[in-house]
């Protein structure tokens, strides 16, 4: 495995673009040879680990065919089912809409390529601000939820958790972050904001880097802060922590901190008491180089919110992962969130594409071949499958992905959408013209299979409901009280459980439809 070292000049980042090819074609020989033996692909090769079978039989999947087989791992079935080595936990992904989360099998293997993932985004970071780490703490909003035993007694747990709980970074965590341990273990969503918070304004001339991995986390902290800041100062002033935290975890490690502090607390009062918060985190933390958190797909509706906060910081949106596998790494931090593309680490997994349509973003699989990292097409937009060292074959991760230009030989991808697609949210604009505009705009903008049926009224009229300020949250609220992690968290933006469509549907304002039908 690669080391810290090497990436420290950025000339491993290099080699492993410009020999995506071989790397790629060396990684899918590896798992082969590691699992050929495994059940579940001795079912397609017959013992053999010739990388031209694999492409021949080994079927597409989703999660849903693949069930069974992870069903029983987690049920404590320890023969070689999809991997040869153990499966030492499960990530559950939240990456989709739908309500049950899929467990993903991991093995030490997996978590060295988290550690190695790791290893290169601070690379890249560095490479473009500096050694962040020696310059300063990252003030980054960090959630952990409750681990879930399986049958087998493997754990579930977030892939964020089970980062958190991992000995071995611990000392990493304490010297880079301003959030001590204990608060981002805590179990309260409430307790943790707040000693997130206050560690981070105890800390703030530290403070290099505001960062979460999702935007919605930052801006949930910013919220919490326009309840909370009063209180805060008044903790800091008295240098004593408010009673309601209750976590003795929380208590200990602010505590520690913590001593009498008005000075401190009259700035942050200042600042905070200010009639609009235009800027406030580059005011709070004023020696931060840039907001790091994904602004891209469905996060790219809190770009706007996010800038206004941060009074002209950047915008870093620096990775692009799933569960499933680590993907891609943004080498060009400083570009306009809009134009945010990842190049993909061709040691992280086994990667294909199988071509979408342009228009309708589906595929028609019956016909098309996936094609191999190397080999997509610049403009071409594609559904992302992996091939894992933990036992995920030609799996369906679910995101659709266009080639926006290579590195190297190494192709970079914009985020476009999570399959199904699903319909946007709208803005709360009551006017009536604006709103019935919108959805006129909303539906001429679909492809032209929807603007014939809607001509020929096939289909009804697209249909806007503005919802309360603040629903969102609410939902929020209710996915992490369902388990959602906090930290990887990603708002919905297609509902199947009835209780958040009802969480959204009794707090619609207004309901709009289009009086045109689209050309
Ligand atoms: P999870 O399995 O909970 O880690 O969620 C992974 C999913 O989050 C991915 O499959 C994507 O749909 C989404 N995601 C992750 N990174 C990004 C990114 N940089 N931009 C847009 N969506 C992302």
């Amino acid at each position: 495995m690669a080391t810290a070292n090497e990436f420290e000049d950025g000339s491993k980042i290099e080699e492993l673009t410009a020999h995506a090819e071989q790397i790629q074609e060396q990684l899918l020989a590896h798992i082969l040879k590691k699992n050929a033996a495994t059940e579940y692909l001795s079912r397609y090769l017959n013992g053999k680990t010739d990388t031209k079978l694999f492409k021949m039989n080994v079927p597409l999947v989703s999660y849903e065919d693949i069930k069974p087989y992870i069903d029983r791992i987690a049920d404590g079935d320890e023969s070689n089912i999809l991997s040869a080595e153990s499966v030492v936990e499960f990530y559950p992904s939240s990456g989709t809409s739908g309500e049950k989360p899929k467990l993903i099998p991991v093995t030490d293997e997996t978590r060295n390529l988290r550690m190695l993932y790791l290893i290169v985004l601070t690379s890249v970071l560095n490479k473009h601000f500096g050694n962040i780490d020696q310059t300063g703490k990252r003030l980054e909003f960090m959630f952990s939820k409750q681990e879930i035993d399986t049958p087998s007694g493997l754990k579930a747990r977030f892939v964020t958790t089970s980062l958190y709980k991992d000995q071995g970074i611990r000392n990493i965590f304490s010297k880079r972050y301003t959030s001590p341990i204990e608060a981002i273990l805590c179990s309260d969503p409430n307790q943790s904001m707040y000693c997130q918070l206050l560690a981070g304004l105890l800390l703030r001339d530290e403070v290099v880097l505001v960062a979460s991995n999702f935007a919605t986390a930052i801006l949930r902290a910013i919220r919490f802060l326009e309840d909370y800041w009063k209180e805060l100062c008044s903790d800091i002033r008295s240098g004593q922590l408010s009673d309601w935290i209750t976590d003795s975890g929380c208590r200990n490690a602010l505590s520690s901190i913590m001593e009498p502090n008005p000075r401190l607390a009259d700035s942050i009062q200042n600042i905070c008491g200010c009639k609009s918060w235009d800027g406030i985190i580059k005011k709070l933390w004023p020696k931060a180089k840039f907001i790091g958190a994904v602004t891209t797909g469905v996060m790219s509706q809190y770009v706007e919110r996010l800038e206004f906060y941060g009074g002209g910081l950047s915008l870093v949106s620096g990775c692009y992962a799933c569960s499933e596998a680590f993907c891609g790494v943004n080498l060009e931090p400083l570009s306009e969130p809009s134009n945010v593309a990842y190049t993909f680490v061709p040691n992280m997994a086994y990667f294909e594409f199988l071509p979408v349509n342009k228009d309708t973003l589906t595929t028609s699989e019956q016909n098309i071949e996936p094609v191999d990292l190397v080999h997509v097409k610049l403009g071409q937009c594609y559904e992302l499958l992996v091939t894992t060292v933990s036992g995920l074959y030609r799996y369906k991760v679910g995101d659709v992905l266009k080639v926006t230009g290579f590195h190297n030989a190494t192709p970079r991808f914009q985020f476009l959408e999570r399959q199904p697609k699903e319909g946007k949210d709208g803005q709360h604009q009551l006017d009536p013209r604006i709103m019935e505009e919108c959805c006129y705009r909303m539906e001429e903008s679909l492809n032209y299979i929807y603007r014939n049926f809607r001509k020929q009224n096939c289909i009804a009229a697209l249909e806007m409901r503005v919802v309360k300020q603040a629903s969102f949250d609410v939902l929020m609220d209710y996915y992490v009280s369902r388990g959602a992690s906090m930290s990887q968290y990603k708002t919905p933006t297609c509902l199947n459980s009835r209780e958040a469509i009802e969480i959204l549907d009794s707090r619609v304002v207004g309901k709009f439809f289009s009086p045109k039908t689209p050309i």
